[in-house]
């Protein structure tokens, strides 16, 4: 296919429109199951966002989307800036649209705007509908007639249509044309098996734009099956598309759809478009990690904006220079989307990284000099015997703390033991003692887990949650064990690397011992001492 430089549109400067579908497409996603509580606490997260639509579900296709519409409807969801959508397919071939399930359950949902999804691909006409081309067009104008007159805004999903186009561009337009002709307001074209590249999708979109822009909006909705679904929203609109698809973090079935939280801020910081205000793009990193953690999937530390590691810096090279300067290595300021940069701290590390490291952590070592060297110091021993502080900023910051006597005891173990049992039934049980002291008072608590090291946190948790409520808000997100070389002749050293989070922040902390046990404690003791630390500045109670 050509486009001629005449029928190229000039790329809209208009703002585009922002449709979240992480309810609907994004649920897809192996793995995921959300309650109905569950994806009214999304929606209520994304409406912070500022996006234009949120996408709910299906109603109809199953209970549980059924119910969300239900209770959205009854008052449970009162979104202040976003539009909530239902998403539903074209009627039944052969039949009137009156009377049809689908189209019925659509409105049942009683949401201002329906996204309906038809076919634009002749092969899935002839295949999955085993209809004719025509008896598809009168599907989609008919269903979108009846959805206008009972007052629906209504979007198109044009499903298979950078596909359907590649095999008959004439009639994936007529879809296009029977849509508009009927009332829809917009016609999104989808690369529902997310094969298309950008140059391919930059041509087809601008053409359609050409053909139908001046008539009714032009969106895209497309996956990442061969990585470019960002890429690929990026260029159809700076063909001219003015509405645009995608879920939080990327999910969706297979490999995903186009994740908003890279296309918000390349939009917003590299094109200068304002789909969402500057405190919106700020809750971004936050945003991101919310839904995840409602979605119970670990973020994607290298994900581009959102991830932990998106703006860390290993210690080298760039540390000093960017202590002069932080955007000579990194492509925005991580504030605007709600991150921060990270530097990265080994025993390579010079004098001008800890203290660097101090700033980021908000302690002044500029003018300790002594103080610096001393924690530096103490990085190149505890490196020595095994400890690693590049992904554990929760254990340097306490370490900094102490080597600068700002270090609080919070709670101080007195003693812990631990009993594994292995039953005549195969059955293995743990159970663990903590006694713990927080001032003068002494707490002991007992915990049960399916190891060791998850006896002795429950058994921590059951001492002190009622003491020092901000543990109850804490879990360990992630645990890693490594066996490091006995090179040392002390004989196998074990590190264990915890990352823990209170569903808004996360922090990583280190612990090293010959006893896996040991180094467990001594990482969970970091990550609850960084606890209580977040939830005094936080202003909490614990
Ligand atoms: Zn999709």
């Amino acid at each position: 296919m050509t486009v001629t430089s005449e029928q190229q549109p000039a790329a809209r400067s208009a703002v585009p429109e922002l449709y979240d579908t992480t309810l609907r497409d994004g649920t897809q996603q192996e793995g995921i199951s959300l309650t109905v509580d569950d994806k009214l606490r999304v929606a209520r997260i994304l409406d912070t966002l500022g996006v234009a639509f949120i996408e709910g579900g299906w109603p109809g296709a199953n209970p549980k989307d059924t119910e969300f519409f239900k209770r959205a409807a009854s008052g449970e969801l009162e979104l202040s800036r976003a539009v909530l959508t239902a998403f539903g397919m074209t009627r039944r071939p052969n039949a009137d649209a009156a009377g049809d399930p689908t189209l019925e359950a659509l409105l049942s949902a009683e949401t201002p705007v329906i996204c309906l999804v038809g076919k634009s691909d002749v092969l899935h006409v002839d295949t999955a509908l085993r209809t004719s081309g025509d008896e598809n067009l009168a599907m989609v104008a008919s269903s979108i007639e009846l959805l206008r007159r009972e007052g629906r805004r209504v979007l198109f999903d044009a499903e298979h249509f950078f596909d359907g186009y590649l095999r008959d561009p004439a009639y994936a337009l007529a879809v296009l044309r029977a849509a508009a002709d009927a009332g829809t307001e917009c016609v999104v074209l989808c690369d529902t098996n997310g094969g298309a590249l950008p140059a391919q999708v930059h041509d087809v979109v601008a053409t359609v734009v050409a053909d139908l822009g001046g008539r009714v909006d032009v969106g895209v909705h497309v996956h990442n099956d061969a990585d470019c679904a960002v890429a690929n929203s990026l260029v159809g609109l700076q063909a001219g598309a003015s509405h645009v698809q995608g879920t939080v973090n990327g999910i969706g079935e297979r490999c995903g759809n186009a994740n908003l939280m890279s296309l918000i801020p390349n939009l917003k910081l590299q094109l200068g478009l304002d789909v969402v205000g500057d405190a919106d793009l700020s809750r971004l990193t936050r945003v991101a990690h919310e839904v995840a953690e409602i979605m119970n999937l670990t973020p994607d530390p290298h994900a581009p904006y959102v991830g932990h590691a998106a703006f860390a810096h290993k210690a080298g090279l760039h540390v000093s220079a960017l202590a002069r300067r932080t955007d000579l290595y990194q492509h925005v300021e991580p504030d605007l989307v709600g991150n921060s940069l990270r530097l990265l701290v080994s025993e390579l590390a010079g004098r001008s990284t800890v203290v660097l490291k101090g700033r980021e952590l908000g302690l002044d070592l500029e003018s300790d000099r002594a103080a610096a060297d001393r924690v530096l110091e103490r990085v190149k021993e505890l490196e020595h015997i095994g400890y690693t502080f590049e992904a554990a900023d929760a254990s340097f910051e306490l370490l900094v703390r102490a080597e600068t006597g700002m270090l609080r005891e919070i709670f101080r173990l007195e003693s812990y033991r631990t009993i594994v049992e292995r039953r005549e039934d195969g059955t293995v049980v743990a159970e663990a003692t903590v006694k713990v002291w927080v001032d003068d008072e002494r707490f002991i608590g007992t915990g049960e887990g399916n190891g060791p090291v998850d006896a002795l946190d429950h058994a921590f948790r059951a001492a002190l949650s009622g003491r020092l409520p901000a543990i109850a808000h804490t879990h360990l997100r992630d645990y890693k064990v490594r066996i490091l070389d006995a090179d040392t002749g002390t004989g196998a050293t074990t590190r264990v690397l915890i990352r823990s989070t209170d569903g808004e922040r996360d922090w990583d902390t280190v612990g090293v011992s010959s006893n896996v046990i040991e180094a467990s404690w001594k990482a969970m003791e970091d990550a609850y001492t960084t606890a209580f630390r977040l939830a005094v500045d936080a202003g909490a109670s614990g």
